[in-house]
């Protein structure tokens, strides 16, 4: 599992305990590269409906294929973890609220999306740009400039910094 600290991919299990009814399993780790330590939990994810992706393979849902996909969208950005997790558990209600047994990858992407619009901006589009891969350089322009227009002026400043080196530089 990667380290939520530096990100290497390299962290070792030092005590593992089931919690709860022990429907759960708490790992405490530790990163072999940085040393912080960090606890996950592991839990079965029986519930949640099969993903469908777009060659038509079934996966199986879970939980940390889902933050590790927002936080990458989120890297850097000033986003809390308790956002996160909100973001998460919406997305989980959904998909249970389903009650399909399986969903389409697109419909869970689409809600990301939907989650990371509301959180922040760049990383709304970070997303996008490479969950709808944009096919061009065109199409992704677009896609900033719809934001720009849509986003509060107030807004703009905290969020909107992309591309630093590509657009129109203004000096003051
Ligand atoms: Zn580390």
């Amino acid at each position: 599992m990667r380290c939520p600290f530096c990100s290497c991919m390299d962290t070792r299990v030092i005590d593992s305990r089931l919690v709860g009814e022990g429907d759960q399993i708490r790992r405490r780790r530790e990163c072999t590269d940085c040393t912080e330590r960090f606890t996950s939990y592991e839990s079965a994810e029986l519930n949640y409906p099969r993903i469908v992706k777009s060659d038509g393979r079934r996966e199986q849902f879970t939980q940390t294929k889902l933050r590790s996909g927002i936080m990458r969208a989120l890297e850097k950005r000033p986003v809390e973890m308790d956002q996160v997790e909100l973001a998460v558990s919406h997305i989980e209600h959904k998909l249970r609220a389903l009650g399909d047994r399986e969903v389409k990858a697109r419909k869970v992407g689409d809600w990301v999306m939907e989650e990371l619009r509301a959180l922040d901006q760049v990383a709304y589009v970070r997303f996008a740009s490479v969950y709808h891969s944009f096919e061009d350089v065109r199409a992704f322009l677009e896609e900033i400039e719809r934001l720009e227009h849509e986003l509060p002026p107030e807004l703009k400043e905290s969020q909107l910094d992309l591309l630093p080196g590509e657009s129109d530089e203004k000096t003051e």
